[in-house]
């Protein structure tokens, strides 16, 4: 029997396995469930079964969260600290989980879904480790539960804007948003989980599959033009400017849907009057809301960052030309946690082989 990992699973699918399993277990299923979700224990031998039953449990299932190998947090004494976690895979591979405040004692977790990245974005760190492997659903719903059973962090929000990009492994993003929604489980609305992506579109069109209305979207766009698209985001040569807005614009939306379109600010690059005016074209007759992220430089940079007046020049430029535009503030700077700052060095000296049935 293929002993299958619980976390892989919501609450009606682990049911149903397990009363195919054990038979009259289905009372017992929901209790271990609950535990391995919200308080990350599996323990079925303190649930008062027959020991066969409990083997039977065990050869089953397994349980297991990544390891936490390291935390650094950057203080803040007015709305809590940013907090930014090394895990390990089972193997040993390092990847990482951001704790952001967002006031009132809640906090956003930004998870991983990969463990490196193959899109190879300029201004990321993630982008210059390569791919290692693709998270599983598993090990990627064990951040949460982590955060949430072991660390003890109020989490209101997830977002996925860790290391990878999850549309690049998206069955199991989509397996994990699945289980995060879970009513049996974790129990997270569609309106707490948003998907960050550079705007994959056959990844957005398995998104799509999932039929769900609620669940927020923000595209990573940092230009408006293929000219500088494809200089800060490789990627963007194979599927330019034009094929994105497509996607976005076929992409299934509730009312008042509003996209997150982040923008990287990063001076001498894509800070020019006429990359806001392609900021405005690109955005015609979509909802969004523009967030602009002052450029965070890392262990190379492409520019330094930018002056609060530069920030402030292209938000009004683009207020003028009628987008709505707020300022991403930078949590975890000072820790490598902010936007584009995750990453680890020793691995990307120690690049293995991607596995077979990754990405790329
Ligand atoms: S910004 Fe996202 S997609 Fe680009 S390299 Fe970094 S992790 Fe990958």
């Amino acid at each position: 029997m293929t002993q299958r990992h619980i976390l892989e699973f919501g609450g009606r699918a682990l049911f149903a396995e397990a009363q195919r399993l054990i038979p009259r277990g289905f009372g017992v299923a929901r209790r271990i469930y609950r535990e391995a979700c919200l308080e990350g224990r599996f323990q079925p031998d303190t649930m008062g079964l027959r020991p066969e039953a409990v083997e039977a449990w065990r050869a089953a299932f397994r349980f297991s969260l990544p390891r936490v190998v390291r935390s650094v947090a950057e203080p803040s004494a007015f709305d809590g600290d940013t907090i930014k976690t090394v895990l390990a895979t089972e193997e040993g591979l390092e990847f990482e989980m951001v704790r952001v405040p967002m006031g009132g004692g809640k906090y956003t977790l930004c998870v991983s879904s990969q463990v490196g990245c193959r899109l190879a974005c300029g201004f990321c760190e993630t982008g210059r480790m390569g791919l290692l492997r693709n998270l599983s659903t598993a090990e990627i719903v064990g951040q949460l539960v982590l955060a949430r059973g072991f660390l003890g962090w109020p989490i209101r929000n997830i977002v996925f804007m860790g290391m990878g990009e999850p549309l690049d492994n998206a069955d199991n993003v989509i397996g994990a948003l699945r289980v995060m929604n879970d009513p049996f489980g974790l129990s997270y609305g569609q309106q707490r989980l948003t998907i960050c992506t550079v705007g994959h579109p056959d990844g957005l069109a398995k998104l799509a599959t999932l039929g769900w209305k609620r669940l927020d979207v923000s595209i990573s766009l940092n230009s408006a033009t293929d000219e500088v698209r494809d200089r800060v985001m490789p990627m963007n040569r194979k599927v330019g400017i034009a094929a994105l807005r497509d996607a976005l614009e076929r992409f299934p939306r509730r009312a008042k849907f509003v996209y997150g379109i982040n923008y990287c600010l990063m001076p001498g690059i894509n800070d020019r009057r006429e990359d806001a005016e392609a900021v405005a074209a690109f955005c015609r007759s979509l909802r969004v809301m523009v967030n602009v992220i002052p450029y965070n430089p890392g262990t190379k940079p492409l520019a330094r960052a930018p002056t609060e007046a530069e920030v402030a020049q292209f938000m009004a430029w683009l207020s003028s030309l009628h987008v709505p535009v707020t300022r991403r503030v930078t949590k975890g700077r000072s820790v490598m946690a902010g936007c584009g700052q995750l990453g680890n060095i020793e691995l990307r000296r120690t690049r293995l082989p991607i596995r077979e049935g990754d990405s790329c």
